[in-house]
């Protein structure tokens, strides 16, 4: 007879219950797909992938993903091999012939787990591409992959004379069904910058001579530089999610994500004291202080201290000291105390205040807000 054998449970910790959370994160699936179709819009009605890299933006790429793919996309990108594990049964669930992308490429001695997971490599350099050419040749198979030409970021893709190179043997790519030659603008949220145009002749240029196959330069802020930047496949991630593509310009987008967190406190000062750590935030004169549920270990950035802004019964109210790890203070003299109270939720982000206003206060970019969103919250997805 078999003994009962010892098992472990896994320790992550579990998402709270929507009563018993600290925070909760709403996450607005039908505006996720309303971006997506405003955005192919822009693009022509051409056809977008769905770029799920970092769980989907820190939104959660198994929620995400099957939207996105309802909406049309056929092909998806992440960055990472393992990510494109995770996500393969997802999109099989959602229809029967999506291509997956593992951005990052292909590192030595995966080729079995992408082929046997039906994952594609966007092949990075000539290295890579001679191992796929390998790994196809040996199993007598023909491999499809992108393959990513650098035109100027100097990040990933086949540098200049690998390119050439390549169009100088072809037979490199035996047994490779190039799917895509993909490249990716450094500068493409900056429509004045110099670059963008280096890069699209640069791009033009490193594909004459390399086998016909469709091409890819834009990321979300590229499909808003216009058709000649267009080519055949779209790949915005960020505007998708409620990032705005068009920084000096009202964005094109709907926002996305509301994040709340509840008040733990309420407590009333007087000069001369302070608040939070290191004592930066004096009280000038007698004031009510919350405290509230949410820091920088849920991805509300120390950086913010002292600036940023939350909404309390739809008032606009400063968080002031330092950002603590689980908690942060706002000034909320001029709510009325009923509606500051503890329990209550507040707004840290939300259409009064986007990822890219919080991003303004933190000195960062809306991506990073994004990704760095806790796993603390309840989440919540509408639509
Ligand atoms: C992340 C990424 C994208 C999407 O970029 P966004 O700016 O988020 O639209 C597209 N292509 C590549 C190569 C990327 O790494």
């Amino acid at each position: 007879m078999p003994t009962s054998p010892i098992t472990t449970e896994a320790s992550a910790p579990t998402a709270p219950s929507l009563a018993s959370a600290s925070g909760v994160l709403t996450i607005d699936l039908g505006a996720i797909a309303e971006n997506y179709r405003r955005l192919r819009k822009a693009f022509q009605e051409k056809p977008l992938a769905a770029v799920v890299k970092a769980d989907a933006y820190g939104l959660g790429m198994a929620e995400v993903a099957p939207v996105l793919v309802k909406q049309g996309a056929r092909s998806v990108f992440v960055a990472q091999l393992e990510e494109a594990i995770a996500l393969r049964p997802v999109l099989d669930a959602c229809h029967p012939a999506v291509s997956l992308y593992v951005l990052n490429g292909l590192m030595p001695g995966t080729e079995a787990a992408f082929i046997d997971n039906n994952i594609l490599p966007v092949l990075n350099s000539l290295g890579e591409i001679d191992a796929w050419s390998r790994a196809a040749v040996e199993r007598d198979r023909v491999l499809p992959a992108a393959i990513q030409l650098d035109s100027g970021m100097n990040r990933l893709g086949l540098p200049e004379a690998e390119t050439s190179q390549l169009r100088e043997a072809p037979e490199r790519l035996q047994g490779i069904a190039p799917t895509c030659f993909m490249s990716h603008l450094a500068c493409a949220d900056d429509p004045q910058h110099p670059q963008n145009a280096e890069q699209l002749a640069a791009f033009h240029a490193a594909r004459r001579g390399l086998p016909k196959a469709p091409a890819s330069l834009c990321n979300s802020s590229g499909i808003f530089l216009g058709p000649d930047y267009h080519f055949d496949l779209g790949r915005p991630g960020a505007a998708v999610y409620g990032v705005n593509p068009t920084p000096a310009a009202p964005s094109p987008v709907l926002a996305v994500v509301r994040l709340q967190a509840r008040i733990l406190q309420v407590r009333a000062i007087d000069a001369p004291q302070s608040v939070g750590y290191g004592a930066t935030h004096r009280a000038t004169g007698p004031a009510r202080i919350a405290t509230v549920a949410a820091g920088y270990a849920d991805g509300y950035l120390r950086s913010i201290s002292g600036r940023g802004r939350a909404w309390v019964d739809g008032r606009e109210v400063p968080v002031v000291g330092r950002i603590s790890m689980d908690l942060l203070a706002l000034d909320v003299t001029e709510v009325a105390p009923g509606a500051a109270c503890p329990g209550q939720m507040v707004d840290l982000l939300g259409p009064q205040h986007g990822v890219d206003a919080l991003a303004q206060e933190a000195g960062t970019i809306g991506y990073e807000i994004l990704t760095a969103l806790g796993r603390r919250y309840h989440r919540t997805y509408l639509g």
